[in-house]
């Protein structure tokens, strides 16, 4: 029986990563994976393929809509379905292969199978059949998540579905119901959108983007039903029932009103849960809480000595870069090292058009937890940079405690707040001021300048606004 330091289940973000990392710190680590790709749901099914649909669709859709401003004139523009869905998917060949050779690099063993606890730090790994047992001193579990079902309405891959089979239409839909106005939901949603499909969105919620900024959540959503999507807050669905070329879905909205809506695909974007299955759990005793997630203290271990879980498998944000960071810290602490993951410093984002992204709390948040809240708001209209990009739509808010000006949260919706938020990732990392942000000198011109800006206002003396 081979021996290891630590054998990690699941090769996500959260495993990958950690046999990286433990490769570094020297321990001799395998990494159990069930599917033939390595990088788990967020390379396979998930941030990446997303992103490359995300990015093929708004290319179209700024030629076809935005080109012309620019005194360019494009005409007779069409694109080819199954050419973008290749491009997406050579992508993900090429950033799952990738990882197989990070894997050789850190001397991580990869084992293909299934793996389950089998107890004393045994893990077996299934493969058609055949069994491998692998002994470790420490083994993680980092098997991640999957869609959430709807009661009553499985998915059945061909008219209800999940972002996997949404990943990969291979007509543009007619129209396409989205039930949750999530990430997922509205990423999903505005690729189809920007395609050609008719897109209506079902939220429960009074807002989309529930988590975010009221008014950021308010601004993305008229945004986004300029561009056509069919924003629908406040509804929940009653049903839904399969026909021969469809799906006819009812809806009721907080008045009790009650449609029906035809339609050709049925996406389901309500969350994820915990993937657990087969994983032997409760045969050796790991807990799990009411949610399904794996019960961790803050050094990741379960309650079961010697096994440690990370991911979308435990609490928090089910996000890729929280999962690396987790696998990151439990390979330290494994190594002996003070392994450690910043919960008030991880951004969330929405990679719409405009993104929407934030870290840390959100006014109401803020003030619930006792602090003196005091923010400033700077509007994307005002910046030079985003005038000449013709993207004014948006704004960055810096929240910060009214007696010691340290910033509790940064919220942005505009063009490339995926990127723009970093710094003020930064920033909370190391417990940064408004006047820190507002002294900090940024490039002119620049989208950045929004986020200085915005801090300088906290103070109420923004330059240009
Ligand atoms: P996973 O990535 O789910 O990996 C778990 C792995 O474990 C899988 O490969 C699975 O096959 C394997 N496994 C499970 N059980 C076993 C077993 N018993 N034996 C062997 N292997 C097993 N997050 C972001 O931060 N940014 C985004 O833009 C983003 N976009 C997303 C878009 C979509 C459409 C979806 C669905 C998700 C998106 N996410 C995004 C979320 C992100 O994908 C997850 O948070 C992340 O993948 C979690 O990483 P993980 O390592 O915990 O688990």
């Amino acid at each position: 029986m081979e021996r290891f330091d630590l054998v990690i289940i699941g090769a996500g973000p959260g495993g990958y990563v950690a046999a990286i990392r433990a490769g570094q710190l020297g321990l001799k680590t395998a990494l159990v994976e069930k599917e033939s790709k390595l990088g788990g749901t967020c390379l396979r099914v998930g941030c990446i393929p997303s992103k490359a649909l995300l990015e093929s669709s708004e290319l179209y859709h700024q030629a076809t809509h935005r080109l012309s401003e620019h005194g360019i004139q494009a005409d007779g523009l069409r694109f080819d379905l199954p050419t973008m869905l290749e491009r997406k998917t050579r992508i993900v060949d090429e950033l799952t292969a990738g990882i197989k050779v990070l894997m050789k690099k850190n001397k991580a063993i990869v084992f293909a199978g299934t793996g389950r606890l089998a107890g004393d730090g045994k893990v077996v790994v299934s493969q058609e059949g055949e069994e491998t047992t692998l002994q470790a001193d420490a083994v993680l579990l980092a098997t991640g998540s999957v869609p959430v079902e709807l009661p009553n309405l499985p998915f059945d891959g061909q008219h209800i579905v999940s972002s996997t089979e949404a990943l990969a239409f291979e007509t543009v839909p007619k129209h396409l119901v989205v039930i949750g106005g999530g990430a997922i939901g509205l990423e999903l949603g505005s690729v189809w959108g920007r395609l050609g499909a008719k897109v209506t969105v079902i939220e429960m919620m009074p807002r989309i983007a529930p988590f975010a900024d009221s008014q950021a959540s308010q601004i993305l959503a008229r945004t986004l039903k300029q561009q056509g999507l069919d924003i629908r807050v406040n509804t929940k669905l009653l049903g839904a029932k399969v026909t021969t070329d469809g799906v006819q879905v009812s809806v009721e909205d907080v008045k009790g009103k009650t449609e029906e809506l035809t339609a050709d695909k049925l996406l389901v974007a309500v969350g994820r849960r915990p993937f657990s299955t087969g994983l032997g759990l409760d045969e050796v005793g790991v807990h799990r809480d009411e949610k399904g997630r794996v019960e961790v203290n803050e050094r990741f271990q379960t309650s079961v000595p010697g096994v440690y879980a990370i991911g979308d498998l435990v609490r928090g944000p089910m996000l890729a870069h929280k999962a690396e960071e987790e696998g990151v810290a439990v390979a330290e602490v494994l190594a002996g090292k003070p392994g450690h993951v910043n919960y008030e410093a991880i951004p969330n984002v929405i990679y719409t058009d405009p993104e929407l992204a934030q870290v840390g709390l959100t006014e109401d948040e803020a003030k619930a937890a006792g602090h003196t809240v005091k923010a400033g708001k700077f509007f994307f209209k005002s910046n030079g940079r985003a005038k000449t990009m013709d993207a004014t739509d948006g704004f960055a808010k810096v929240v910060a405690d009214a007696e010691t000006d340290k910033v509790l949260g940064v919220h942005i919706v505009g063009p490339h707040a995926s990127e723009l938020i970093a710094e003020a990732v930064l920033g909370a990392e190391f417990q940064a001021s408004a006047e820190d942000i507002g002294r900090t000198t940024h490039a002119h011109p620049t989208l950045s300048e929004v986020l200085k800006e915005a801090a300088l206002a906290v103070d109420k003396r923004a330059i240009h606004g």
